[in-house]
């Protein structure tokens, strides 16, 4: 097994990625610490990996608040004692098509919270607890937005750009501790968060054509196809690899 007893936080793991990734990280031999802000998708995510004879546990975080991100390093050291793998993939898209003289503030300052200072949060708790085992693995989920923004994403590429530069921040910063930190590029994935923007004059199968037309390998990507790149950077087979991104995209950012 790829993950062998290794200690995972995985935020955002109630749905889309997050939950594909707890899914296969447990597979392959992790413990999974599920963090979300949906009790419910947290709890059916942790349910779905004992089904399989999988090892989990559901700690209520939102990742945006400082106390939360503290609480849920805490727990996962109580019951494991140790943080192998932080896994930051917990995000929102929202103002996805506005003009940015239309872009309100508070739009803006819930997207770089939730998206953003998430990531640092997760860092600024799990690292010390790291430091002091001289390893670790962090991976984020940054976005191809952030590389190849879209007319109108004024909130949601900047933080993502802001994700990939934090990416290599800590990358350079946490190197001589031992602490890999990468990030993946998805393009649009077929998730909740996506299927929300499912235009209201089409079908949900023609939107997935069209969408998958945009695409040079000709299928929209999967939560699997993500979450296989999330377990190449959680594992050791990527240990020469910080600061870098792996784009999951089809060929669509060439
Ligand atoms: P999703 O909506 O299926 O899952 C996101 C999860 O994050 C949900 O369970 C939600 O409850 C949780 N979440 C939201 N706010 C939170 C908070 N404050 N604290 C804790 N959890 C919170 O979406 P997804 O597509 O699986 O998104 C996962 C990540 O992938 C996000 O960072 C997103 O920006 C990124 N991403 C998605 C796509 C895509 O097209 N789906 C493309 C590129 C990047």
């Amino acid at each position: 097994m790829r993950l062998a007893n290794k200690i995972a936080i995985i935020t955002g793991a109630g749905s889309g990625i997050g939950r594909a990734s707890a899914r296969l990280f447990a597979r392959e031999g992790a413990k999974v610490v599920v963090a979300d802000v949906n009790d419910a998708g947290g709890e059916e995510t942790v349910a779905d990996i004992k089904a399989n004879s999988g090892e989990a546990i559901f700690v209520h975080t939102d990742v945006s608040a400082a106390s939360e991100v503290k609480h849920l390093v805490k727990v996962t050291m109580d019951k494991f004692g140790r943080i192998d793998i932080l896994f930051n993939n917990a995000g929102i898209l929202t103002g996805r098509s506005v003009a940015v003289e239309d872009l309100e503030e508070s739009v803006w300052d819930r997207t770089h919270d939730i998206n953003v200072k998430s990531v640092f949060l997760g860092a600024k708790y799990a690292v010390p607890e790291m430091k002091r085992a001289r390893r670790g693995v962090i991976i984020n989920t940054a976005s191809m937005g952030g590389i190849r923004p879209w007319k109108y994403s004024t909130a949601y590429a900047s933080s993502k750009g802001a994700v990939i530069a934090l990416t290599k921040s800590l990358a350079i910063e946490l190197a001589s501790f031992g602490i890999r930190v990468n990030c993946i590029n998805p393009t649009a994935t077929d998730t909740p968060l996506i299927r929300q923007y499912t235009p209201k004059n089409i079908s949900p199968e023609e939107f997935t054509k069209q969408w998958a037309s945009t695409i040079p390998l000709g299928h929209v990507v999967t939560v699997e196809d993500v979450a296989y790149a999330a377990l190449y950077l959680a594992s050791d087979e990527s240990a020469m690899l910080t600061g870098t991104g792996i784009n999951v995209d089809g060929g669509r950012g060439i």
